[in-house]
């Protein structure tokens, strides 16, 4: 199989932004053993553009453009591609939904010309979108394959790599093997840094990707065999390990929440949680991992002073002093549920997730804890530079996980606390 990439966009041609997207996509397709004879850079001409994709349809078996999928009047990329392969472009509706939920979420207005994006080739394959409006797509007429990409690289390459790679792998010969190696307490950009020279590897490839509050990498590679293509994957996975150290809470594990509830399992531990600002959503990420209620003891959602106080004991005298939002409180309520619970773990979250401030203090201060019979730990968050709140519930929520999972690999999950 023999693929030809066209990377469009005015920018590319004027030197303004490097075409780094071709070299990422010409890595991957070796990868899959599919070869690169040539590859072009057109600005956002529909006449050269028709040209160019005519010729890479005449000498390739796979056409991929990236770029020129946005909604205004000179993004052509699809119109013109799709002219050129003979498809018609018609209204997916499912991607038009993707598209309004993705603005609803971050807070922006649809406009009427963003529908344009979700105009794709009949019986064309959807590449959904998770990073951005663009969908993808991939059909195939007379043998030939055309596959349509976004440009901004941090759009691009999860689509190849989640939605282009298993619609080329039935292309090639061989098959893949990938494991996930899930990161907590270090970003993206700290993560990837730190383990650089291994994001050139070839085959495996290791690609990072972020989540909210957390990131993971995937090791991909391909081989005659699952049996060689794991082989190939292992030594990276455990390099990757090795170098990232404590920060990684699992290979192949799904969540943290999975990690804790299968460190909780084989170490016969129980685990009870006191919630205030997450409103039950550590006990809910925990009891949607099955085997949870060998290890869930019980949860305790407490907005209230009154019932902190009256439910899980912490002390009227701490919360007149300190306020409902601090370490103090934080670590009595852990310790409270703990003792109600007759668990081996208590973990409580208490923060003002927003809109407004809570007891004076801003938005996204939040105060994290654990109790065991090790001692009392806290950690103090402050994720004051995101106003959001499904942001700062998630990220507390994931902290919470994080120190029992931490406590159960024997090491220090906060600052020690010893008391008021
Ligand atoms: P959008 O919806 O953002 O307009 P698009 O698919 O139309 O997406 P372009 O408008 O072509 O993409 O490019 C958007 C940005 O993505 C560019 O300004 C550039 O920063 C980046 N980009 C585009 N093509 C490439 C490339 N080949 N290599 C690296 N970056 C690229």
């Amino acid at each position: 199989m023999i693929a030809e990439i066209i990377a469009v966009g005015t920018e590319l041609l004027l030197g303004d932004v490097q075409d780094t997207n071709s070299t990422w996509l010409s890595r991957r397709l070796a990868m899959l053993g599919i070869a690169v004879h040539h590859r072009q850079t057109l600005g956002d001409n529909p006449t050269r553009l028709k040209d160019a994709v005519e010729t890479a349809r005449s000498r390739a078996d796979i056409v991929i453009l990236c770029g020129g999928l946005g909604p205004t009047p000179d993004d052509l990329t699809k119109e013109c591609a799709c002219e050129v392969f003979g498809a018609e472009l018609t209204l997916h509706e499912e991607s038009l939904l993707r598209m309004r939920t993705y603005f609803e979420k971050s807070g922006r207005v649809m406009t009427d010309n963003n529908k344009k994006q979700a105009m794709l080739p009949v019986g064309a394959t959807v590449f959904q979108n998770d990073h951005g409006t663009a969908p993808g797509c991939a059909l195939e007429k007379d043998g030939k394959h055309l596959l349509l990409l976004p440009g901004p690289p941090r759009e691009l390459k999860p689509m190849f790599d989640d939605a282009a790679v298993p619609y080329l792998l039935p292309l090639t010969d061989g098959v893949l093997c990938s494991r996930t190696v899930r990161v907590f307490g270090l970003g993206e950009s700290a993560a990837a840094a730190a383990v650089a020279p291994l994001l050139d590897s070839e085959n495996p490839t290791v690609a990072p990707y972020a989540k909210t509050g957390e990131m993971y990498f995937r090791v991909t590679a391909h081989a005659a065999t699952e049996a060689e293509a794991a082989l190939l994957c292992a030594p990276m996975t455990e390099e990757l390990c090795r170098i990232l150290g404590d920060a990684v809470y699992g290979v192949d594990v799904a969540s943290l929440e999975e990690a804790v509830v299968k460190g909780l399992t084989a170490a016969n531990k129980t685990v009870a949680t006191a919630e205030s600002c997450t409103g039950g959503l550590v006990s809910e990420r925990l009891t949607s991992v099955s085997g949870a209620s060998a290890v869930f003891s019980c949860g305790v959602t407490a907005y209230s002073g009154d019932v902190k106080h009256a439910r899980l004991g912490v002390p009227q005298a701490v919360i007149d002093r300190t306020g409902t939002v601090s370490a103090d409180t934080a670590c009595a309520m852990a310790r409270g549920v703990r003792r109600l619970a007759d668990a081996d773990y208590g973990v409580a979250v208490t923060g003002a997730a927003g809109p407004s401030p809570c007891e004076g203090k801003p938005v996204g201060t939040v105060f994290v804890a654990l109790s065991s019979s090790e001692g009392e730990f806290v950690r103090p968050l402050n994720l004051t530079h995101r106003r959001d709140r499904d942001y700062i519930r998630t990220v507390a929520a994931s902290h919470a996980l994080d120190m029992v999972r931490v406590a159960l690999g024997g090491g220090v999950p906060g600052q020690a606390y010893y008391g008021e």
